[in-house]
């Protein structure tokens, strides 16, 4: 893995991982060139997804996947209410339940993953 910058930000390693992920696949495709990658990304990944969009065209530079848009999927995590049973969707870790007001722990949204990419 390169690290041009020398900079340890969080976003600029999941950026460099997503593009060096995206170049292999298209590489393995023979395409010459990555149009657009899309990104799943949790919730409660810990991803600020501005901060990965500015970094993700700073790795992008020099690559095949130059220019490329890409394309972030919100996935909410799911949270499941330990008195009533009730789920619901859930930005947070801890929650507390809309229906009878008990703490929810949050499940899921844990995901961080090149889902796809459109090549030439
Ligand atoms: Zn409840």
């Amino acid at each position: 893995m390169k690290n041009k910058t020398g900079n340890a930000m969080h976003e600029m390693t999941i950026a460099v991982n997503i593009v060096d992920i995206a170049v292999q696949t298209a590489q393995k495709a023979q395409a010459q060139k990555i149009n657009k990658i899309t990104v799943e990304v949790g919730a409660l990944s810990g991803v600020v997804p501005e901060s990965l969009e500015f970094c993700f065209g700073e790795a992008c530079k020099g690559t095949m996947a130059e220019n490329a848009e890409l394309e972030l999927i919100r996935i909410p995590a799911k949270a499941q209410c330990m008195s009533c049973g009730f789920r619901f969707e859930t930005n947070q870790f801890l929650n507390i339940c809309p229906k009878c007001g008990a703490e929810a722990l949050a499940s899921g949204g844990q995901e961080l993953q090149v889902k796809a990419i459109n090549v030439d």
